[in-house]
């Protein structure tokens, strides 16, 4: 499959590891848009939010349980925003779900 994270998790396409284990894995984004910007990814490829069920949707669950430890590790001491972004109206530009951890600064009062 042609997927960029796939590659990225696979390891054919190099990234800075932030965390890992047998469900996710999560990478400093190449384009930050905060002090501090992971991505955390399930293993298992799924295209979007839009592509959840009732089947594949446990390791959403282990993502955000595992999210506070990412950031914590990762020097966010005051607070954090988590965006999933979906479909082209949210500008999702990568078809792997994907969770992005923005902190480190104050962020804008705005979401869109
Ligand atoms: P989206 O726009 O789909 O919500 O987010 C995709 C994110 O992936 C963007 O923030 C973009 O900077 C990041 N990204 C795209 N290609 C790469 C890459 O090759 N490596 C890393 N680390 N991040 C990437
Ligand atoms: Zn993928």
């Amino acid at each position: 499959m042609d997927c960029l994270f796939c590659k990225i998790i696979a390891g054919e396409i190099p990234s800075k590891k932030a965390y890992e284990d047998d469900d996710m894995f999560a990478f400093y984004d190449i384009n930050p848009q905060a002090p501090v910007h992971i991505l955390v990814i399930p293993k298992t490829h799924i295209p979007s939010v839009d592509g959840l069920n009732a089947e594949n949707s446990a390791v959403v669950g282990k993502i955000f349980a595992k999210i506070p430890e990412i950031a914590k590790a990762a020097g966010i001491t005051n607070g954090y925003r988590v965006i999933s972004n979906c479909g082209d109206d949210a500008c999702q530009s990568v078809k792997h779900l994907h969770f992005h951890i923005l902190g480190g600064a104050q962020l804008s009062e705005k979401m869109a």
